[in-house]
């Protein structure tokens, strides 16, 4: 059996997509990579329903075929009963852009990652907790790593150095919670997820198979995920004070109860059975004050979380994790300074998730009926984000009547809300009826193929060409991987 080296180039903690993709992206690159994962391969984990965005990822990857031809439940796009209003969205129906993605079961998706990146030379060490960092000032250097004991027989432990470190351990957050002590949580996003697995559900509720089905409710909304054994993952997305105000209820009982409080969800289980025990997390969004320092790099859930509405968890995991192998890989070819490479991968990665961020506030907005609270409370504030961030994610996104840069501070968060609300809206009314969409013609259809183009801005991957570089560089992927300067 291999054991773990003394030393590596890279050492990556924790093997889920952002890990993964990371490890075998510096591997084939030509760096000596090491990846401890605390648990047993396949492990269970949320977050089923993939954004056709990491299909990119997973052909520079050289993951591609595999993944579809793995059998996952295609998916292409989304349906969703949201307030009064009904949308039936393709993807890429009007930019031209993927038109499919997956719907996955967790642990065979990051299972099948985890393996490539082995496939691509990645020393992978499964049971393999890392329990403490050292640090020279400001640098991580060595880690402190412990296997997991089986039959109280005394735990194997052991060091190793590094040169550089990704810490991609998710939620747990080791140099962020650990360390750097630099995750803060918003004020908005404070929601608890709720969950199960159900069989015999209407898999056809939303028109098509494959699609994932969103009901909002009074207190939150729902997701129904079809997976590929026939079976549905259904969760409830409400907010911490219903769980606080209902103590006398448990949750079993507010998760039957926002089912039945959602007209499309309730189709779908109404001959359905559940297969599972119901499952939580409180999945409160956050971000670290800083995503990288000397030598290591924070990707996915290691640096920032958003709520779920928008399945926007393995996109930015994957994406982050190709901004920092971009980084890595460039920095040590020389082609741009250390300062120079964290700076873009901060960036690039906070712009992202900011976007996403606002992107769901103003989604928010759009389903927010009079009375309830839960909506009120999902609204990006300048105690969330400061303004100059929203500036910096936006500016380049957001032209028209105004041009941002002119924005008061005071103003940035309702004007850049308000454009994102009045963009949705637009994105509604095109895509609302299906025989208008397809005979558009002349100045609609530009302003449709504008809009979606927007959203695709917004959800894309963002800095892959001059157009979208932060600090003039952006990722080439050809003739070879790594950060371009911008050619002026
Ligand atoms: C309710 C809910 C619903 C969601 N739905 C979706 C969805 O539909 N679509 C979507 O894209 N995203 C969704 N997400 C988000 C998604 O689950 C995450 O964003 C995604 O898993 C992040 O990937 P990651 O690789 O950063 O972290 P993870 O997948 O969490 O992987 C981190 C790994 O690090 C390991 N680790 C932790 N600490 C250590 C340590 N000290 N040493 C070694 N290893 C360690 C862990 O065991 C784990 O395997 C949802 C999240 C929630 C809470």
């Amino acid at each position: 059996m291999k054991s773990i080296p003394q030393k590596t180039q890279v050492l990556v903690v924790g093997g889920g997509p952002a890990g993964a993709t990371a490890a075998g992206l510096l591997a084939r690159e030509g760096f000596e990579v090491t990846l401890l994962e605390l648990s047993n391969f396949p492990r269970y984990h949320i977050g089923e329903s993939l954004l056709p965005t990491i299909l990119p990822i997973m052909d520079l990857l050289g993951v591609r075929e595999k993944l579809e031809n793995f059998g996952f439940q295609r998916k292409h796009g989304a349906y969703l009963e949201w307030g009064s209003e009904t949308w039936a969205l393709d993807f890429g129906e009007l930019s031209g852009s993927y038109t499919h993605a997956f719907q996955v079961k967790r642990d065979e998706f990051d299972q099948m990652l985890l393996n490539h990146a082995a496939e691509q030379g990645v020393n992978v060490f499964e049971n393999t907790e890392v329990r403490s960092l050292d640090f020279d000032g400001d640098r991580p250097v060595r880690a402190h790593w412990q296997k997991k004991v089986n039959n109280g027989s005394a735990a194997e432990q052991g060091v190793i150095s590094f040169d550089y470190l990704i810490d991609a351990s998710g939620r747990n957050g080791v140099m962020s919670n650990h360390y750097l002590k630099n995750r803060k949580y918003h004020n908005v996003f404070q929601n608890i997820g709720v969950w199960g697995y159900w069989k015999n559900v209407d898999r056809l509720a939303t028109g098509r198979e494959g699609d994932i089905a969103v009901g909002s409710i009074p207190n939150g909304w729902l997701w129904g995920i079809p997976l590929s054994d026939g079976t549905m993952s259904i969760g409830a997305v409400m907010h911490k004070n219903v769980f606080k105000d209902n103590k006398s209820k448990d949750l079993m009982t507010l998760y039957t109860e926002a089912i039945e409080s959602s007209p499309l969800l309730k189709k779908i289980t109404k001959n359905g059975e559940m297969i599972s025990d119901v499952l939580s997390e409180t999945d409160y969004s956050y971000a670290a004050d800083k995503f990288c320092g000397p030598g290591f790099f924070m990707i996915g859930d290691a640096a920032c979380f958003l709520d779920p509405l928008l399945s926007s968890g393995v996109h930015l995991a994957t994406m982050s994790a190709m901004l920092a192998a971009a980084s890595i890989t460039s920095y040590t070819r020389g082609d741009v300074s250390m300062d120079e490479a964290q700076s873009f991968f901060e960036n690039s990665y906070r712009q992202a998730y900011l976007r996403f961020l606002v992107f769901l506030s103003a989604f928010y907005d759009v389903g927010r009926t009079k009375e309830s609270y839960f909506w009120e409370a999902q609204r990006v504030t300048q105690q969330d984000v400061p303004s100059d961030f929203i500036k910096l994610a936006f500016l380049n996104l957001v032209t028209g009547v105004k041009d941002l840069a002119d924005v008061q501070s005071d103003d940035t968060h309702h004007f850049v809300l308000e454009e994102m609300t009045k963009r949705i809206d637009d994105n509604l009314r095109f895509r609302q009826d299906k025989k208008k969409l397809a005979n558009l013609d002349g100045e609609k259809l530009v302003s449709a193929r504008e809009n979606a183009q927007f959203f695709d801005s917004i959800e894309g991957i963002f800095s892959l060409n001059e157009s979208d570089a932060v600090g003039g560089l952006y990722v080439s992927l050809f003739p070879r991987f790594g950060l371009t300067r911008v050619n002026h």
